[in-house]
Formats: structure tokens, C-alpha cells, sequence
């Protein structure tokens, strides 16, 4: 898109002035995954190879399942009171900055550097490095480490590969191009553990979790002829199992494969909000839907924050989603 084009920084911009700037915040969105967390781990650890200072920002704690990246320990919520005035906070992994949630201070524009692959991003840094096509925010990363020709060490190449596999599901959605492959035994070469990552992200379910699974699985309701899924977490769910939001993870996907379904829908209604998750098959673009009610995301996975009912969301939903073709 021309539009974009003008707009967005070039790599060798944006690698000036990460040779540029002698501090950094790396900052990841709230409900932290393992494309925001590894993009800005990655980008960290290199800097602070070339002897920078850097701070890793995030409003939520590390989740349990993320806690094996290196550098994971240095993740807060707090802000240091003495940075430097040209200290560049590097926004990873989301469309505009009140994904990143309530605490953090002012930052000058002229201080904001937006790494990201979503569709719609808002540029709303003084640099922006958005590459829609790019599978994860920690491929765009590990493009602008090429550039700067710093070396990519077993850690870095870990966390690297965490954020592919994250936004990959595993390598298993559409954006698990050849070139993504190539990308991810290079990483490997260099020292990526895979194993590790498989071990950590996807078979480390608590009981807590596979038993709120069955849960949400059998409250499960299809309509729109067999090509809508929904089901819903509370408060209540999350109790009887003893479980958390970061146990509801794996939900969503069983409810998309389901055969005939072109659209999932999760309504996690606990902790004071009405979050909905939404993920396709291709054919309707759940990131237009999302954005109709104030979210965002991907083609094929998107989300919101509903303000209003349980209720009220469903309905919403269902309207939005049907405006959107479905
Ligand atoms: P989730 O269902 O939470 O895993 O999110 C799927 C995708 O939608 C991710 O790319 C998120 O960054 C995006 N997303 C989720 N919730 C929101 C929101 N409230 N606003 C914008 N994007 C969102
Ligand atoms: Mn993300
Ligand atoms: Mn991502």
C-alpha cells in the first residue's frame, strides 16, 4: 500500500537509531504472548550485546509458560526514574499504544519506535517498522539484527523462534510460508531450542487447564448453519478449575477446527471485562469484524474488549461478524 509506504521508516532508519540511542524500553502489549515478549527479549539482549541499556516494560507478569526466554526475569512493570531524556521505547507487537495497557509515563512521540505486523496499525511512532507480510513481530526484528550485523546467539535465536512458533501456532497456520521454514532452521542452526520451546509454550497444560478445556468445549454452540462456534470462560469456570486466563489458551483453536466452522469465537468474561478472541479459516476476515468493535489483530486471528454485557457481546458479535460476510 503506497500509503504505508510513505508513512513507515526504512530498516536503515530505524537501525540508525537504534545505534543512536543509549537506552531503550522494550514494551509488550497486556495479555503478553510469545510474539510481543520474545520480539522485545530478542531485540534486548542484542542491544544490551552492544553494550546499550535496556529495559523490558510490561504492564502483566511474564505467563508461567514464557518464563524459560532469557532475560524473562528482567520483565516489570515499573519504569527507572533515570533515563535519559533520548531513551527509545520500543513498542513490539501491536496496532496502536493503549494495547500496552494503563501504567506507563508519558513517552515523547519523538521517542516511540512501532515494531509490528498487524493489519491497520496506527504508525504511532516517530518510527514505524510495520511489515504486514511478515509472520511475526519477531521476524521484523530479526530483519533489522541483520542489518546491524549483530551477532544472533543461542538466546536471541530462541527467542526469536518462540515468536514464529507463537504466531505460527506451532507451524501450523497459513502464514507458515517456505521462507518462514527456511527462517526458522536458520535459527535453529544458530542455536534455537525448539525442543525447549515445544516443551514450555505447547505441552506444559496445568490439569487446571485441560479441565476448564472440557468445560468450555462441551458448552460449545454452533450456528449461522454450522459455520459459527462460540463458547464462553467466566469467573465461575475459572474457579471450579482452579484456573487462570493463561489456562484458556488452547480453547479457541478446537472450536475453528471444528469441520464445516469458518469462524470461532471465545468470550472470556472474568476478571471485570468482556475480552473476545476470534479466529478464521480464511474465508471472513476477523480482523475487519474486531475492528468494528474497537479491536484488532490479524486476517485469521483478531480480538476486542467489549464495553457492556455478556450478553450484549454475543449479539455484537453475531452482527459484526455477519456484516463481515460471514
Ligand atoms: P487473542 O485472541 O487475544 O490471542 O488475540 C488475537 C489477535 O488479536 C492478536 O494478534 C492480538 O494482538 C489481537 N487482539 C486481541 N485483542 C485485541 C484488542 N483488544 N485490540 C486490538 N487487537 C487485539
Ligand atoms: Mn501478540
Ligand atoms: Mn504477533
Amino acid at each position: 500500500m503506497i500509503q504505508s509506504e510513505v508513512r513507515d521508516t526504512t530498516t536503515a532508519d530505524v537501525v540508525a537509531e537504534l545505534r543512536r540511542r543509549p537506552a531503550f524500553v522494550m514494551v509488550s502489549h497486556v495479555k503478553p504472548d510469545g510474539d510481543t515478549l520474545g520480539a522485545g527479549l530478542a531485540l534486548g539482549l542484542a542491544l544490551r550485546g552492544l553494550g546499550k541499556r535496556v529495559h523490558y516494560f510490561q504492564q502483566d507478569p511474564v505467563p508461567r509458560n514464557l518464563r524459560f526466554l532469557a532475560d524473562s526475569e528482567l520483565v516489570s512493570r515499573q519504569v527507572p526514574s533515570d533515563l535519559p531524556a533520548d531513551t527509545l521505547w520500543v513498542f513490539c507487537d501491536m496496532s496502536d499504544t493503549s494495547r500496552a495497557g494503563e501504567f506507563l509515563p508519558p513517552i515523547e512521540h519523538r521517542n516511540i519506535l512501532d515494531i509490528d505486523h498487524h493489519l491497520a496499525n496506527a504508525r504511532f511512532g516517530a518510527y514505524n517498522y510495520v511489515l504486514e507480510t511478515e509472520c511475526s513481530t519477531g521476524t521484523c526484528v530479526l530483519k533489522l539484527l541483520d542489518a546491524m550485523n549483530v551477532p544472533v546467539t543461542p538466546p536471541i535465536a530462541t527467542a526469536l523462534l518462540t515468536t514464529i512458533m507463537t504466531d505460527t501456532g506451532g507451524f501450523m497456520h497459513s502464514n507458515t510460508t517456505a521462507s518462514v521454514l527456511r527462517t526458522s532452521a536458520w535459527l535453529m542452526e544458530r542455536g534455537a531450542d525448539k525442543e525447549k520451546i515445544t516443551d514450555w509454550i505447547f505441552a506444559n497444560k496445568r490439569l487446571a487447564a485441560v479441565g476448564l478445556l472440557g468445560e468450555a468445549l462441551s458448552m460449545a454452540r454452533v450456528g449461522e448453519d454450522g459455520k459459527y462456534c462460540w463458547s464462553v470462560v467466566d469467573d465461575a469456570m475459572l474457579r471450579r478449575h482452579g484456573a487462570d486466563g493463561e489456562d484458556t489458551e488452547e480453547i479457541i483453536g478446537h472450536l475453528r477446527s471444528i469441520e464445516g466452522v469458518d469462524v470461532a469465537a471465545l468470550f472470556k468474561a472474568f476478571e471485570g471485562d468482556v475480552r473476545v478472541s476470534l479466529r478464521s479459516n480464511g474465508r471472513v476476515n476477523v480482523q475487519a469484524v474486531a475492528q468494528r468493535l474497537g479491536g484488532g489483530g490479524h486476517f485469521r486471528a483478531s480480538g476486542f474488549t467489549f464495553e457492556g454485557s455478556l450478553d450484549d457481546a454475543f449479539v455484537a458479535a453475531r452482527d459484526a461478524l455477519r456484516a463481515e460476510g460471514l
